[in-house]
């Protein structure tokens, strides 16, 4: 049966279910099902995703709303990322300039936090914008001519001028979308009042005073979003214990995720390290992201603690080892935060990035979701405490699950389907879109 455009309504009649228990098989009637699931539209809306590789966070985010687009909208978009600031078709000095952002947050985190405040205003952001960025309007233009994208969304701070100027070349219709990914302190150039709606995070209180210029009708409040896989909840006992087994992790001890974001920053060699010399019924899990040097160090630091050290490089599967810790390690960066939250874990931060992580360590203090180890020492003493006292882990971890916004990339799909004009959204069997990137 159809109903409307591109919708069907399939119901299947009642059917019998058969269970064999005692070599008696027992008939028992099923409740009639009603799925309700869209035929793939033949004409899907063009989606252009802009963000960049400085860091996981924007990467993730724009990956969150492709695999929730393909859920809940299935077949309605055709989503393309595009990377203007370091992807191959960008200009040269960009690339070099967004490629330096990994090795700066590391060892010269002052250079990056003295390039940030200074450009942290509105006269900053204009000249940044007339001069260094004025080199990506150049490729996400031949982006938007040559994809022709029925809307423009843009996860990074530094690409939003380039999307309303080619938006303004070609196609004025097509609306642009900006979701921040920061949590508390949003830098100036998220802000474009030619954007049609920015989507900020509630949390981002160092943007109330901002409404006045943009309009409170062009920012929506939602939260960061994560990937469905982080959506599913918190995982507890035999649950846990299985996903522990399949990822070779021991499924009794007590377990510690070291992550640093997708650079791999904030100390966490020297973190394992000391974790493990001190402790010798604590397992350590340890995530390096794209951080190589650190993947060496920690692989031979394995060869000492093969049963306790488990090390990776750069993940896909993110959310299984979230959920499968008893708490987390880590930089306060906002997408580890989202997705830490999403899957109830206690957070231990030890630093943040200057600038835009600033204030997200009190956010999860405050809350009781985690807490701030800023040294070693203080980060061992913390361990020794919650490994010993699981009270005060599991009242951690329901509250880091309050702060987790698991339906905030839903809620963002909804918004950008409904700029497109296309009807809200009904649950469906998840395709496998995987989001394409456009220069490879
Ligand atoms: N991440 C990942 N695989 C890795 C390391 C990190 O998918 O091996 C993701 C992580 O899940 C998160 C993002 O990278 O979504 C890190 O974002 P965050 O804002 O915490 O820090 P950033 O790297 O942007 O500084």
């Amino acid at each position: 049966m159809v109903n409307g455009i591109g919708e069907q309504v399939r119901i299947d009649l009642p059917t019998v279910a058969c269970s064999l228990e005692d070599g008696i098989v027992d008939a028992v009637a099923a409740e009639p099902v009603l799925t309700i699931a869209r035929v793939p539209n033949p004409d899907p809306k063009r989606l252009l995703l802009l963000f960049s590789d400085t860091g996981g966070g924007h990467r993730a985010a724009a990956r969150a709303l492709v695999q929730t687009l393909n859920e809940w909208y299935p077949g309605e978009f055709e989503p393309v990322m595009f990377d203007p600031l370091g992807g191959p078709n960008s200009a040269w000095l960009l690339r070099r300039i967004s490629g330096l952002y990994g090795f700066s947050i590391r060892f010269a985190p002052w250079v990056w936090g003295s390039i940030y405040y200074s450009s942290d205003s509105r006269l900053g952001v204009r000249f940044l914008r007339s001069t260094l960025l004025a080199l990506a309007n150049r490729p996400v233009a031949e982006a938007v001519a040559a994809g022709r994208p029925a809307a423009i969304v843009n996860l990074h701070p530094l690409t939003g001028s380039a999307a309303v100027k080619a938006r303004e070349r070609g196609c004025r219709e097509t609306p642009v979308l900006t979701v921040v990914t920061d949590l508390v302190n949003p830098h100036s150039s998220w802000h474009d009042r030619k954007a049609d709606r920015i989507v900020v995070p509630p949390t981002a209180v160092g943007w109330a005073r901002r409404p006045k210029r943009l309009g409170p009708e062009r920012r929506v409040e939602i939260g960061l979003p994560v990937s469905p896989p982080f959506a599913g909840g918190v995982l507890r006992g035999v649950q846990r214990a299985a996903l522990r087994r399949s990822l070779g992790l021991d499924e009794r001890r007590f377990t510690v995720l070291l992550t640093g974001g997708g650079e791999g920053a904030g100390g966490i060699a020297r973190r394992a390290k000391a974790i493990l010399r001190r402790f010798d019924d604590v397992a350590v899990v340890a995530i390096c992201g794209r951080n190589r040097r650190l993947r060496e160090a920690l692989d031979e630091l394995a060869a000492e603690y093969p049963d306790r050290l488990k090390v990776n490089g750069f993940v896909d599967n993110m959310a299984e080892w979230l959920r499968c810790a008893d708490v987390l390690v880590s930089k306060a960066g906002p997408g580890t935060i989202a997705e830490a939250t999403c899957c109830g874990v206690p957070l231990m931060l030890t630093s943040h990035v200057p600038g835009q992580e600033r204030g997200n360590t009190e956010f999860v203090v405050d809350a009781g979701a985690g807490r701030h180890t800023p040294s070693v020492r203080s980060l061992l003493r913390t361990i020794d405490e919650l490994h010993r006292d699981q009270s005060t882990v599991d009242a951690m971890a329901l509250a880091s699950a309050r702060l987790g916004q698991p339906e905030a990339a839903r809620e963002i799909a909804a918004l950008l389907a409904g700029l497109l004009g296309i009807t809200p959204p009904c649950p469906s069997v998840p395709e496998q879109g995987a989001p394409r990137d456009l220069a490879s």
